[in-house]
């Protein structure tokens, strides 16, 4: 009887999530499978960040908070922000909202930023879910494709090629996944004064800003020189290792948070009340968190060198240089004659190789494979090096 309504007429099913389901089904029927699809950080949530949601849920913080989130994390996230020389007055609690995960927060602003008529402009290659989400939205997403050698970052001037009178705004995402390239000031700072000229939106997100390896990733607050149009996104889910609780927030306007602020309470309240104390552990506690962020960017830094050092023993193989997240982007253009490359080379790997990597299909590129190092070493190092291999076969 289900027959989809307009709302999702359009939806796709995630790409990534299929590769996931069939390194699941292969590695029940007992076969070994090097699982390099990943999106998450293979780390235990640090210690204390643990034992503090423990805390708060004896102390009894288990009902419902306001929608927005509880004000000693308000004040902790903007307080966060602060830290780094933030253009323009420091952001205040009232421009944060919480939510369940910066995914929920990416969704709140393009609901209430976009709509039927408005063209989003997407840097492509880009995280899937953007696509979807301009789309439920009802706006259009419109990719704009980076070169292969500016590690395929878009630039100002792809932008404003790519923008019309109906562009309303910008999804900017750095360090990026899939590929893993962390926009320089300059790069940033020439896409701001654009965005800022034109008028449109620009939702920054900034989920994996704290792993980044070369001198660290800029943020918005920092380059973009007004914040009025301005969305700074993040969480907690990559940084501290916090996936499963559920924690995101957005910075953004207070007309503009109260907006999001109001759909939010329409649709899921407030992000759990536990995970919220924990986060504000992971967030106000700084000497500890940073002793644990700084120990797990230092582990995955030594596997993307490790992961780097491999591949470079196969020079025909090209790819994104891994700048930051924990992604190595991987071109397989031409791979067996295959009309989508990425798919046909995840297939041929998984099945050939053992080795589950996400199709860059799923990221509108299909040339090329994303391949996590979120895992031991070994295993980064093993998966890429049969990667390679079947690439070279
Ligand atoms: N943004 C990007 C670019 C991501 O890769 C992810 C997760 O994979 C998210 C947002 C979602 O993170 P969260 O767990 O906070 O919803």
């Amino acid at each position: 009887l289900f027959q989809p309504s307009p709302n999702i007429i359009r939806l796709k099913e995630s790409a990534t999530l299929a590769v996931a389901a069939k390194a699941r089904a292969l590695k029940a029927a007992g076969k070994a499978v090097i699982d390099l699809g990943a999106g998450e950080p293979d780390f235990d949530t640090p210690a204390f960040i643990r034992e503090a949601a423990a805390e708060a849920m004896v102390a009894g913080h288990t009902r419902y908070t306001a929608t927005e989130g509880v004000l000693p994390l308000r004040e902790a996230i903007a307080a966060d922000a602060n830290r780094i020389q933030v253009q323009g007055t420091p952001v205040t609690p009232a421009e944060v909202v919480v939510s369940n995960g910066s995914k929920q927060s990416l969704y709140n602003a393009c609901v209430c930023c976009f709509g039927p008529g408005d063209e989003v402009l997407v840097p492509t290659p880009s995280w899937t879910s953007y696509y979807e989400m301009i789309e439920l939205a009802r706006a259009v997403s419109v990719p704009v494709f980076g070169d292969a050698a500016n590690s395929l970052k878009v630039t100002a001037e792809q932008l404003a090629a790519a923008a019309t009178p109906r562009t309303k705004g910008l999804m900017l995402n750095s360090p990026s996944n899939p590929t893993g390239a962390v926009y320089s000031r300059e790069e940033l700072s020439a896409i701001f004064t654009l965005a800022a000229e034109r008028g449109w939106w620009v939702i920054a997100d900034e989920i994996y800003l704290r792993i980044a390896y070369e001198g660290g990733a800029q943020s918005a607050l920092e380059v973009a020189p007004t914040r009025d149009n301005l969305i700074i996104i993040n969480g907690v889910a990559k940084a501290y290792a916090m996936t499963g609780w559920r924690i995101g927030w957005s910075i953004a306007p207070v007309a503009l948070s109260k907006a999001m602020n109001a759909f939010q309470s329409h649709t899921t309240s407030n992000a759990s009340s536990i995970s919220q104390y924990a986060a504000v552990a992971a967030i106000a506690r700084r000497e500890e968190a940073d002793v644990a962020v700084n120990a797990m960017v230092q582990s995955f830094r030594e596997r993307r060198d490790a992961v780097v050092t491999a591949l470079s023993a196969f020079p025909s193989v090209r790819y994104v240089h891994p700048a930051g997240a924990f992604y190595v982007y991987i071109n397989v253009e031409g791979f067996r004659g295959a009309a989508d490359p990425g798919a046909a080379f995840a297939a041929a790997v998984l099945d050939e190789y053992g080795v589950a990597v996400v199709p860059g299909g799923a990221f509108l590129t299909p040339g090329w494979v994303r391949a996590s190092y979120a895992t031991t070493q070994s295993v980064a190092v093993d998966g890429v090096t049969r990667i390679a291999q079947c690439l070279t076969a």
